[in-house]
């Protein structure tokens, strides 16, 4: 099953055409994308086998962030090895790196992003969505407590991020559209295995990171569990779980994001994000 937001509206999804779950479930559930996961169990219910043939086309431009207002984002940082090795992190990883994404940062699959610098590096990345409360929860348990999963990029303006007697992961990483998520929540049981998920990003159709989700250092299962035994996760949370090598930051010499091209961003099974860069008023003449 796929869901997404469409005309700001939750509904059933196939590749291009869209059935309204308000209108359809004669007003069960609610049109608000977002309070759908507070409802996961008694919607998947009602959702699965149930007929698409009143679903109706609708394009990219109708196409919203599959989740707008989660209570809580987190993304990993170091979570790949090849990544870790790029950044010239040298202590073995022993625990993941988590810290958030403000929720105003959130964006659609295919909306522009302003590029607030000339030092914003991409990152492409699997995003899972919790579909019931993960409190103390098991490895073994945690694949029951996420929904689906969807495609993001952890955008990362890396001045920000980097500078100062701290890093400020969550800062530099929460500009305005600095998550783009999207174009759908896949369910897991989609999934042949949800472990093992090719993912890419491009530049205007040169491949700048390329790998697989079998490669994660902390699984999706064992981000739940991490995270979990400190907090619970809510119905509707989002986790960036991290992104494989390519980064501009650690390319020699350094390359970042460049106004007026498009960023692309596949997750296997999932879909692609596409979107457009332009550069902040004050960015003018940089390009
Ligand atoms: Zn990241």
């Amino acid at each position: 099953m796929r869901i997404g937001r469409i005309g700001g509206r939750l509904s059933l999804l196939t590749e291009d055409r869209a059935l309204d779950v308000e209108k359809a479930s004669g007003g069960r559930f609610s049109a608000d994308p977002d309070g759908i996961y507070e409802h996961w169990g008694e919607f998947t219910q009602w959702a699965r086998g149930r007929s698409l043939d009143d679903a109706t086309p609708f394009g990219p431009q109708q196409v919203g962030p599959p989740v707008q207002r989660p209570a809580q984002i987190f993304g990993i940082g170091l979570n790949y090895q090849a990544h870790v090795s790029e950044a010239g992190v040298r202590p073995q990883i022993t625990a993941p790196a988590v810290f958030t994404k403000f929720v105003t940062s959130i964006a659609g699959p295919y909306d522009t992003v302003t590029l607030p610098s000339n030092r914003v590096d991409w990152e492409v990345e699997l995003v899972a969505v919790m579909g019931r409360r993960a409190y103390r929860v098991a490895e073994r348990d945690a694949w029951n407590h996420v929904a689906g999963l969807t495609v993001g990029q952890d955008l990362s303006e890396r001045t920000v991020q980097l500078e100062g007697p701290v890093p400020q992961f969550s800062l530099g990483k929460s500009y305005p559209g600095f998550s783009p998520i999207g174009p759908a929540v896949v369910t897991v049981e989609e999934f042949d295995n949800p472990d093992d998920l090719a993912l890419s990003c491009s530049l205007d159709g040169e491949v700048l990171q390329d790998g697989r989700t079998r490669d994660l250092i902390f699984s999706v299962p064992e981000l739940i569990n991490r995270i979990s035994a400190i907090l619970p996760l809510l119905p509707g949370d989002i986790i960036f779980t991290g992104t494989p090598s390519g980064v501009g930051m650690a390319r020699d010499p350094e390359r970042y994001l460049p106004p007026g091209a498009t960023l692309t961003s596949t997750v296997e099974g999932i879909g692609t994000l596409s979107n457009h860069l332009v550069a902040a008023p004050h960015m003018s003449g940089i390009a």
